[in-house]
């Protein structure tokens, strides 16, 4: 039986013309420091990477784009170091109450190093309440994060509208745009963002690398501790190969997501349509217009999420994910999903399909022919099934 692939969220497929360059530099990787011909490619590549990144979000400072191991560290890097820079300045920070575990956990280490965070709440769409977020702003705000778009739920974030309360209040504003990047335009001068977060693999780039882009007023305190590389805010040397698979990965994308936007597009609406219609009682979780054009999440009643995913792996070799894998430690229910005002009873059963550039159109039919039989039988299985479920259908 082919595998049908629908966890894009969890991990993205390389793209083969990203392997291709960064093959000669996985093989023969140059020390960017080093003053011979290998060491002098490797810092030009990195420095056109930085380029083509910059260019993706339309920053006017390639400098200002920092390599990292991934979004995660940028996350770290961006509001501890932001933190312990500002903390002469104020000790406030405002967020949204979906933000990523590394951005949650970032800030709790602030606030045990006496920093106070108001944490605004979503809609039940997921959108950010700006008159909430306007109101939670103070003398002593230093710094507001908010995410570009959701990684669970797609939903994406008014930016714009949220620079333009950072900007009248005089505040820096870092967006964690990893579930952003390449599904939705995103412009740091439009939505005056001074911190972006990025992730290479959420653009068909490898695993493991990552970047933060810091306008050129903006200096994090470093977090690691070296040699002093790109510019003393990261220090170690470089991961060669995959900071030019990140840029290679940044060129395809500025070039073909507006393309593969319509085409995505397509087929999320088209599981948004049909899901529903197939099983009964499945409620989309977050708004189905704002959100990025490869996410899909479904709220299904009287079964858990985990039992769907390991039978649609078991029985119909599709892969597809319960939401954020970086949370599924926990066993808690998703912090995303109680935010919508979903009641922890019924955030059990998560579905999340997320979709790329490889997804065909013949991968969502294999879902679909299969999502309603695994269903069924879980909810045969359950006792969360009320008594007389099956005798209603008739
Ligand atoms: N932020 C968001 C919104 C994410 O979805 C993720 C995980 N994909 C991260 C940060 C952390 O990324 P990583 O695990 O690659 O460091």
């Amino acid at each position: 039986m082919s595998r049908v692939y629908l966890d894009y969220a969890g991990a993205s497929p390389v793209d083969e013309r990203v392997l291709e360059a960064m093959k000669p530099f996985i093989l023969k990787p140059g020390n960017p420091l080093a003053l011979h011909e290998e060491g002098q490619l490797a810092k030009r590549k990195i420095e056109e990477a930085r380029q083509y990144i910059a260019h993706l979000i339309n920053a006017d400072n390639p400098d200002g784009v920092i390599f990292t191991s991934g979004a995660t560290e940028s996350n770290n890097l961006a509001i501890i170091g932001m933190g312990e820079r500002l903390k002469n300045e104020g000790r406030h920070i405002v967020t949204s109450n979906i933000e990523h575990i590394s951005v949650i956990n970032s800030l709790k280490k602030l606030e045990k190093n006496g920093f106070e965070v108001t944490r605004v709440p979503v809609d039940e769409q997921g959108i950010i309440r700006l008159d909430l977020l306007e109101e939670a702003v103070r003398e002593d705000t230093v710094l507001i994060t908010i995410q570009a778009a959701n990684s669970e739920i797609g939903v994406i974030q008014p930016l714009e509208e949220i620079g333009r309360i950072a900007e009248q209040h005089n505040i820096l504003f870092h967006c964690d745009a990893t579930a952003g990047l390449g599904q939705m335009p995103l412009d740091v001068k439009k939505a005056n963002i001074s911190l972006l977060t990025m992730s290479a693999n959420s653009i068909y780039g490898p695993q493991g690398v990552g970047a933060l882009y810091l306008a050129s007023n903006v200096r994090p305190i470093p977090q690691i501790l070296g040699g002093g590389q790109q510019r003393g805010f990261r220090s170690g040397t470089e991961n060669v190969a995959g900071i030019i698979g990140m840029g290679e990965a940044a060129k395809i994308a500025a070039l073909e997501m507006r393309g593969e936007w319509e085409r995505l597009k397509s087929l999320r609406d088209r599981l948004i349509r049909e899901i529903p219609v197939r099983v009964r009682d499945a409620h989309l979780n977050g708004h189905p217009v704002k959100r990025t054009p490869n996410n899909v999440n479904f709220r299904i009643d009287y079964v858990e999420g985990e039992s769907i995913v390991l039978s649609l792996d078991i029985l119909a070799g599709i892969a597809v994910s319960t939401g954020a894998s970086c949370a599924s430690l926990t066993l808690e229910p998703s912090h995303v999903i109680l935010a919508l005002g979903v009641p922890p009873e019924k955030a059990q059963g998560l579905l999340q399909v997320t979709m790329g550039r490889f997804t065909l159109e013949d991968d969502v039919n294999r879902l679909l022919e299969a999502l309603p039989s695994v269903v069924d039988r879980l909810r045969r299985m359950s006792p969360l099934t009320p008594a007389n479920y099956f005798e209603k259908e008739g």
